[in-house]
C-alpha cells in the first residue's frame, strides 16, 4: 500500500472513531479536524476479510468496495480475485459495495494470499489500490493461539497505529514467531474490519509471525469486545478443536478465553503512578471474578515463561499487589 492509500484508511478510521466512538484519538488530534479531513479527502478504497478454514473446503472470498466518512458502498464495480497470477474470478460489487466469490480451498494446508483488485477498465479519477487477504488453511486438528491487537501486540491504541507512531510491546514478536512453529497464531481483534489491512501490514513490518487477522464488523462493534470475541472464537471452536492460547490485554479477553478452554493469558497494562486508589481495587476486583486458572503477567517476556511452562503467574498475587497498592495510595492520602 501507498502512503496515500494508507493515508486515506488513517482517515476513514479516524472518522470512524469520531462517529462510533471505538476508541479515543490521539490527544492533540482534534475531532472537529479529523472530520473535515476526512471529508475532503475520503476515497475509495478495497476492504477484504482473512479467512480461517479446513482445506478442501469450499469458502466465500469476501471484499468491499467503500468511500467517504461512512465507508459507503459503491455498486457495479468489477472486482478479481487472484491467486498468485492465476485468475480465480471476478464479481460486480452490489449495492452495498460488497462481493463474494466461492472458492475451493486446495487440499494442501497453507497460507493461501489471494490478490484483489478492481478491474482496470472501472478505474476513472483516484486510482483504487490493491489489496490482499490470507485464507490460513488448517486441518481441524492444528493447534491454534489467539492473540489481541491493541495493547497486547501494539503497545497503544489502533488510532496511533493509524497515524504511523504505533510501536510493539517489547519482545511481543520475538515470543509469538516462536509460538508459531507449534501454533497458528489468530489476531482475534475488536478492531473494526476496514483496518484489516493496515494491521496486516502493520504485523509484518514490525516482525510478527503471518496469521489471519480477524476483525470485527459494525455489529460487533456494537456488541462489545467481550461479547464479540466470545462469537467469534465460539464460532472458530467449531471446526478448530485444539485452539490452545488465548494472550490479550483485557479482562474481558481472560474471561473469553478461560470460557473457551483456552490456556489464558492476560497481560495487565497497570499505570502504578495513578493516585486514585479506587483504580486499583476496581481492577482486583474484577481480576477475582475471574476462573483462577487465568495467568495475570505484565510482559511478554512473563508470556514467555507461561507458554515454556518455566513460571506460573497466578491471578491472586496480581490482585494482592493491587490491594496492597490501593492501601499505600490511602495512607498516603491521609498523611
Ligand atoms: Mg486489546
Amino acid at each position: 500500500m501507498n502512503r496515500t492509500a494508507a493515508q486515506r484508511l488513517s482517515v476513514a478510521a479516524l472518522a470512524a472513531v469520531a462517529i462510533f466512538g471505538v476508541a479515543g484519538a490521539p490527544a492533540g488530534a482534534g475531532l472537529g479536524d479529523i472530520l473535515n479531513q476526512a471529508r475532503e479527502k475520503l476515497g475509495p478504497v478495497l476492504l477484504a476479510r482473512d479467512l480461517l478454514v479446513e482445506p478442501d473446503t469450499e469458502v466465500a472470498l469476501e471484499a468491499s468496495l467503500r468511500t467517504g466518512l461512512r465507508l459507503t458502498g459503491i455498486e457495479g464495480k468489477r472486482i478479481q480475485f487472484l491467486l498468485g497470477d492465476d485468475p480465480l474470478g471476478e464479481v460486480r460489487t452490489n449495492r452495498t459495495g460488497d462481493v463474494a466469490l466461492k472458492w475451493k480451498v486446495p487440499a494442501k494446508p497453507g497460507d493461501y494470499v489471494i490478490k484483489i483488485r478492481l478491474n482496470s477498465q472501472d478505474q476513472s479519477g483516484q486510482p483504487i489500490e490493491d489489496t490482499e487477504l490470507l485464507v490460513a488453511a488448517r486441518k481441524a486438528d492444528t493447534p491454534i493461539a489467539v492473540v489481541d491487537l491493541d495493547k497486547t501486540v501494539v503497545a497503544s491504541g489502533f488510532a496511533w497505529v493509524l497515524l504511523g507512531e504505533a510501536r510493539p510491546m517489547a519482545g511481543a514478536n520475538l515470543v509469538l514467531t516462536r509460538l508459531s512453529k507449534t501454533h497458528t497464531v489468530v489476531y482475534l481483534t475488536h478492531r473494526p474490519d476496514f483496518l484489516g489491512t493496515l494491521s496486516r501490514k502493520w504485523l509484518a513490518t514490525n516482525g510478527f509471525p503471518s496469521g489471519p487477522v480477524l476483525t470485527s464488523t459494525l455489529g460487533g462493534l456494537a456488541a462489545g469486545s467481550g461479547t464479540y470475541k466470545n462469537a467469534r472464537l465460539e464460532a472458530i471452536r467449531q471446526t478448530f478443536k485444539n485452539v490452545g492460547v488465548g494472550i490479550g490485554d483485557k479482562v474481558s479477553d481472560a474471561k473469553v478465553y478461560a470460557d473457551n478452554g483456552l490456556q489464558s493469558i492476560l497481560i495487565l497494562n497497570v499505570d502504578w503512578s495513578d493516585d486514585e486508589a479506587e483504580h486499583y481495587e476496581k481492577l482486583a476486583a474484577e481480576l477475582a471474578a475471574l476462573p483462577d486458572t487465568v495467568q495475570v503477567v505484565t510482559n511478554w517476556s512473563q508470556v514467555a515463561d507461561v507458554l515454556l511452562g518455566r513460571a506460573v503467574f497466578l491471578k491472586r498475587n496480581m490482585e494482592k499487589r493491587l490491594r496492597d497498592v490501593a492501601r499505600e495510595v490511602r495512607a498516603r492520602g491521609k498523611d
